[in-house]
């Protein structure tokens, strides 16, 4: 099983970069044991102006047999016995080779690069080429597969038997991919992709194959036009994993969903309290508070966590204060729409060099969000379903760890006075819930006491003094005493004994 991954480069942006993209030296030829065999990776060519690595899969058939049994692998007639030790596994790509991606270039996959870090955020000139790629669907569905990715697609059916052409084609095709993509993208799509079509899963399929696809599939499954066919054979068709996948999926869809109309209803509230002047959207009323509390705290260096489409960024930016600002989104487009907000590639060097856009969910733990003076979740924890807020509460109070934290969402008390809002219905189709003042209090405070913060509340918008204001922050900022870890041992405590 082979699979090759090419780049092009210049002198200054050599293709050798992609051995530190792929933390395998290209001067060396490396061997890793996996589950099925050995995993070899070379580079048959490494200059500045190209550079290729391969990927080259020795499969054990007796280890394969093996780590079978017991699962289903026992009690099979002399001949499915048999096809276990004579079949095309050591010569066709297949789920093994996935496998064995994720095994031996794990880092790549998860778009970390220490030594270029910057080159792992940015598209490169990519060329995959797979020899013998077993493909139930044939030609037609590598395409309908690979395309709405950007890969342009290079497919033929590899012929049966190439002196007997009348045998007709085989199930396997060879396939090249040409695109402009970040590594990690293209892994990823490889990872996922590679078993779908090959459709004959290896191992056994158990609870956690959905994270790991979703985990994969981040930035490009939702959204795909043959989700439900890629969700259901990645996941050998069994039905349950298949529909927790696909509501996961349409979660993630929901939360890429355009966010003009927050905008719009920000706008239509303020024209209708603000006659005279020229009425001032409350989102950027939201982005003033921000910007106050962020200045108050002397923070430096921001993530603008779930930044959208940039607008907030873009206002940092204007600050020569803030030197780093980060914007994360789980959403490409919306990130991608950032991009052009901010002009990213027309911007300075010196310009450039203050901001970055990553993609990223937020629903796991990343290293990159360490060590951060600030970090903002501005309208973004209420599209989160409720039972999912705890990851996020981690990844951010308990991971991150930034000394300010700033979260605003909107007011449920507050909607009373819209008049463009029906009674009882939440400001944003994506909405998941909306809070009183004091539910985001009691929130705030225990998420404050159990990662050791301090946090205050600061009104957003016209304070009403029936219901409030329209959006509600809290600012928490981290205790200076080193208290934190006793705080959540009482917390915790104080939650059990409540919960008894
Ligand atoms: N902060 C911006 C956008 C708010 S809309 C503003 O104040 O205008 C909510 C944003 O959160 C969307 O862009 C959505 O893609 C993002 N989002 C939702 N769930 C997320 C998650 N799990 N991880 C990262 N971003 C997420």
């Amino acid at each position: 099983m082979f699979l090759t991954i090419s780049t092009t480069g210049t002198p200054e942006r050599p293709a050798t970069d992609l051995g530190f993209l792929l933390h395998k030296h290209p001067e060396s030829a490396q061997a890793f044991s996996t589950s099925y065999g050995t995993a070899h990776v070379l580079y048959p060519e490494a200059s500045a102006e190209r550079c290729t690595a391969a990927l080259l899969l020795e499969v054990d058939p007796v280890a394969l047999v093996r780590r079978s049994k017991g699962k289903g692998g026992q009690g099979k007639t002399a001949d499915a016995a048999l096809a276990q030790y004579v079949n095309d596994r050591p010569y066709a790509a297949s789920s093994l080779l996935a496998v064995a991606l994720s095994t031996v270039f794990s880092s790549a996959l998860r778009g970390v690069c220490k030594a270029r870090p910057e080159r792992a955020e940015e598209p490169l000139a990519l060329r995959v080429e797979v020899p013998a790629l077993p493909a139930r669907g044939g030609p037609d569905l590598v395409r309908k597969l690979f395309e709405p990715l950007g890969w342009t697609v290079g497919v033929e059916s590899v012929a049966l038997d190439e002196q007997f052409p009348e045998w007709g084609e085989s199930r396997y095709v060879r396939l090249v991919l040409e695109g402009e993509l970040r590594l990690a993208q293209a892994l990823r799509h490889l990872y996922v992709l590679l078993p779908v079509l090959d459709d004959a899963k290896h191992y056994w399929v158990s609870a956690d194959e959905v994270d790991k696809l979703l985990r994969a599939g981040e930035g490009w499954l939702a959204g795909h036009p043959e989700q439900r066919l890629i969700t259901s054979r990645y996941l050998s068709r069994r039905w349950s994993l298949t529909r927790q996948a696909m509501q996961r999926l349409e979660l993630v869809r929901l939360a890429d969903a355009d966010d003009t109309d927050v905008e719009e209803i920000d706008n239509a509230v303020d024209e209708s309290t603000d006659t005279e002047e020229k009425p001032v959207p409350l989102a950027v009323r939201r982005r003033e508070a921000i910007l106050d509390a962020l200045r108050t705290s002397g923070a430096a260096r921001v993530l603008d966590l779930g930044c959208g489409q940039g607008q907030l960024v873009q206002e940092l930016l204007k600050d020569v204060r803030f030197t780093e600002i980060v914007g994360l989104d789980v959403s490409v487009r919306a990130l991608t729409i950032a991009g052009r907000r901010l002009k990213l590639e027309r911007m300075g060097e010196r310009q450039a060099s203050r901001v970055r856009l990553v993609q990223g969910s937020l629903a796991y733990t990343d290293k990159r969000l360490k060590g951060y003076d600030a970090a903002v979740l501005s309208e973004v924890i209420e599209h989160l379903d409720l039972p999912r807020l705890p990851a996020l509460e981690y990844a951010v109070f308990g991971s991150a760890r930034p000394r300010t934290v700033l979260v605003t969402t909107p007011n449920v008390e507050y909607n009373v006075r819209w008049e463009t809002l029906p009674a009882g219905h939440v400001r944003h189709g994506d909405h998941r819930f909306e809070w009183t003042r004091e539910e985001f209090r009691t929130w705030a405070e225990r998420v404050a006491g159990r990662h050791g913060y301090d946090v205050r509340y600061v009104p957003v918008g016209p304070d009403d003094p029936e219901v409030g204001p329209p959006t509600q922050m809290a600012v928490f900022t981290v205790q200076e005493t080193p208290k934190a870890a006793e705080k959540t041992e009482k917390a915790e405590k104080a939650e059990k004994e409540a919960a008894a």
